[in-house]
């Protein structure tokens, strides 16, 4: 039998892929090649070129595999573009899931695992951040990531469906061999826009405010390999498979970086100056974000192995160094 990883072309899909076929396992990818990339596809897994919006296209997948269970990767996944277009956030995050439902319903699969974000707490009432704190988005895209996980809530007590959450914090970081990476196009994530400077594409990185409530003024944030991420892909996936409940489940490493020392990281791992000015707050950032990932640790037996950011950065600038214009 088959895992099926919609949005398997993308960042954390690729990654987790990866994980997968190194496990031994059997998957299927489904992507539309949006934002994700044919080359960031494992050469062992099947690739269908599909948007999940598209019923008939999903169905002949499913008619096509044997799928046990879901990885479900394909949204719209960037903060400032969901401020400026919500409609697309909730056109493709809300409507490419009612399909997937309908169509996992359809065919009798009923596990499902969602990666969903830290965006979905807004900002936060206390940190470390716990699972059962408030939710309250302060911007589109972590509105559409808990309208979706309710979604499923709603479709598990309904039809029986098993799903688990996972709300990741701030994904980073590289295949350790160089062989796949972060790459978007355009880019909005922290560590890419920096090591672009070393990479001689941009003079300098900007620094989204700093008269935030925090140690050095500007936003905190909980770094946390991708590596990581994808092996509690597996671990929750494998708890859906040996009959485990739904569940939602943060990701982080628990330790929060300003955008200042993420900088500064990037300086020491890369040996480039990495010129920095500051410019206004992005609109809907929280301040802080770090999480508590003790439930993960606990129930899911979830080891992260990169807990130092150092590493992790280098893990992302051997993978830019070697690939500037990331799959192109
Ligand atoms: N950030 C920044 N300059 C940039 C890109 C991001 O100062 O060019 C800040 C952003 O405001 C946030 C942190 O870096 O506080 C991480 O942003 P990113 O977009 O990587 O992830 P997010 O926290 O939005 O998921």
């Amino acid at each position: 039998m088959s895992i099926l990883v919609l949005g398997g072309a993308g960042y954390i899909g690729s990654h987790t892929v990866r994980e997968l076929i190194d496990a031994g396992r059997d998957v299927v990818v489904v992507d539309n090649l949006q934002t994700g990339f044919r080359k960031a596809i494992h050469p062992l897994a099947r690739f269908y070129e599909v948007d999940i919006r598209n019923r008939s296209a999903l169905e002949h997948v499913f008619a096509s595999e044997d799928i046990e269970g879901v990885i479900h990767f394909a949204a719209c996944s960037q903060v400032g573009e969901s401020m400026h277009d919500p409609l697309k956030y909730y056109d493709n995050n809300l409507g490419g899931t009612i399909t997937l439902l309908q169509a996992m319903i359809a065919n009798g699969v009923d596990k499902l695992v969602f990666s969903s974000t830290a965006a979905t707490y807004g900002e936060p009432e206390r940190v470390p951040i716990l699972e059962s704190d408030r939710t309250e988005p302060t911007n589109c895209y972590g509105e559409t990531k808990l309208s979706m996980e309710k979604m499923m809530r709603w479709v598990s007590s309904a039809h029986g469906l098993r799903y688990i959450a996972l709300r990741y914090f701030n994904a980073c970081g590289a295949h350790p061999d160089g062989s796949i990476g972060e790459a978007h196009d355009p880019e909005t994530h922290l560590v890419p826009l920096i090591l672009q400077v070393p990479n001689g594409q941009r003079a300098k990185i900007s620094i989204f405010g700093d008269d935030y409530a925090t140690k050095d003024g500007t936003c905190v944030r909980d770094y946390i390999h991708v590596t990581d991420l994808a092996q509690a892909h597996i671990l929750a996936l494998d708890r859906l498979l040996a009959g485990g409940e739904s569940d939602v489940f943060n990701l982080g490493n628990g330790v929060g970086f300003t955008v200042k020392e993420v900088i500064e990281c990037a300086r020491r791992v890369t040996g480039h100056p990495i010129p920095a000015e500051i410019v206004p707050r992005r609109a809907g950032d929280p301040a802080q974000l770090i999480a508590s990932s003790d439930k993960a640790k606990d129930v899911l037996g979830w080891k992260p192995q990169y807990d130092d950011l150092d590493t992790i950065v280098s893990t992302a600038w051997k993978w830019h160094a070697a690939h500037p214009h990331g799959f192109a």
